[in-house]
């Protein structure tokens, strides 16, 4: 189908929820993808963060057939040996115990949501349900995880909301101290904010608000959704900080394209859990547990989380090289490869000029570039995107 042909029929069929640009994508391979009329382009978005191992990586590729044609779905009411081998894989490589299977970023941090829950009144009363995230937070769109987002937008028009969430400002201690009240029984934090513009935590911040968790007997949730799975140039975003989340959730890179979501949590929140809690019908299926192992497996195994941490220390480094010479840019900041670069006034211009020049990025928080490459990404593969946007910021 052209173009065109498919722009046409997304109006007709589909539900307005994107405001998608007109662009039809057809193929990808590696850090590429070709549109319907043939047009490669360098694709800095990976599928929002999640194409990680770059597209089609040949081992999760063949993971999938092979368990394609094996064995697909079962229910959970049995036991599979896919989604035992991937809980294995992701406890040995963090500090969580036990692991929760499900389809999104939204399903995991409602799962973490019900699990802080349950914990807090088994442990400490009945009324303690209070959860305590940070203003510019970005948890989901289910109807308790837009209430966990810290931003009005995301709420407007689908009150009421679930009662129980609190917001503070992020990076600010002192805020979350004084927000902390009889009713609090969790805080949950992104470790770098991705949708809110890609904002890191400062150390002290994230290790001040872990001392405060232990001191109130609190359950501190990473939202490690973006952020994780080698994104920042470590395995989990928290390993940077040298703090330890009781319970942490994980999705878009998990399954390197293949939709997948996990809760990870400590033994002692985790037991909050019983039989009949909690479920999920397609969660942790055969299909998706060997398409995520098989990723797990290539980012530990060959070096990718190595290269991200290179590789985004010397994109950031160039970003900045370029912020002095453009007076437009106000700021770079990120981690790995994870990076935002602020803009005095609105970027999807200057999307559209990268785009145009054959690179794909996109815009956050109406100013703020986000470049999420993928983590094979190559030094003279950034060289080319970094041309490119000194072209599209103007000479
Ligand atoms: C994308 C995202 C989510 C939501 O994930 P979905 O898979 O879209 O439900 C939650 N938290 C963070 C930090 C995200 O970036």
């Amino acid at each position: 189908m052209k173009s065109q042909e498919v722009v046409k029929m997304n109006e007709k069929y589909i539900m307005n929820t994107y405001g998608r640009i007109p662009l039809v994508l057809v193929k990808g391979r590696g850090t590429r993808v070709w549109d319907a009329e043939g047009k490669e382009y360098l694709d800095f978005v990976s599928g929002l963060a999640v194409n990680s191992l770059g597209h089609c990586h040949p081992r999760v590729v063949k993971a999938i057939w092979s368990q394609a044609d094996t064995l697909m779905h079962v229910s959970n009411l049995y036991h599979i040996e896919p989604q035992v081998r991937l809980a294995k894989i992701l406890v040995e490589n963090s500090c969580a115990d036990k692991v929760f299977f499900c389809n999104s970023g939204a399903e995991a941090n409602e799962g973490a949501i019900k699990l802080a829950r349950k914990y807090a009144k088994e442990n400490y009363g009945a009324d303690k349900y209070e959860i305590i995230t940070a203003k510019r937070s970005f948890h989901g769109r289910t109807l308790a995880t837009i209430t966990a987002t810290g931003q009005a937008k995301f709420q407007q028009g689908f009150e009421p909301l679930p009662a129980g969430f609190k917001y503070v400002p992020f990076n600010d201690l002192e805020a979350l101290e004084q927000a902390i009240g009889p009713h609090t029984c969790a805080v949950m934090l992104e470790p770098i904010q991705g949708e809110g513009g890609v904002y890191p935590a400062n150390k002290e911040y994230l290790q001040g608000v872990a001392e405060l968790c232990r001191k109130n007997n609190l359950l501190l949730i990473f939202d490690e959704v973006q952020c994780g799975l080698g994104r920042t140039g470590s395995f989990l975003a928290y390993q940077r900080y040298r703090v330890e989340p009781d319970i942490i959730t994980l999705a878009k890179a998990l399954g390197s394209g293949f939709p997948i979501g996990a809760v990870m949590a400590k033994e002692h929140a985790a037991k909050a859990f019983k039989p009949g809690d909690h479920a999920s019908t397609f969660g942790g299926n055969p299909l998706a547990c060997a398409a995520a192992l098989a990723a797990v497996q290539v980012l530990l195994e060959e070096g990718v989380i190595d290269n991200a941490r290179l590789m985004g220390e010397y994109f950031k480094a160039e970003l900045t090289r370029l912020a002095e010479k453009h007076q437009r840019v106000e700021e770079v900041r990120g981690a790995g490869l994870m990076i935002g670069v602020e803009l005095d006034g609105p970027g999807q211009e200057v999307v559209s000029r990268c785009q145009e020049q054959g690179l794909l990025i996109n815009c956050v928080g109406g100013n703020v570039l986000r470049f999420l490459p993928p983590l094979i990404v190559s030094e003279k593969e950034i060289n080319t995107a970094v041309d490119i946007l000194d072209k599209a910021l103007g000479g």
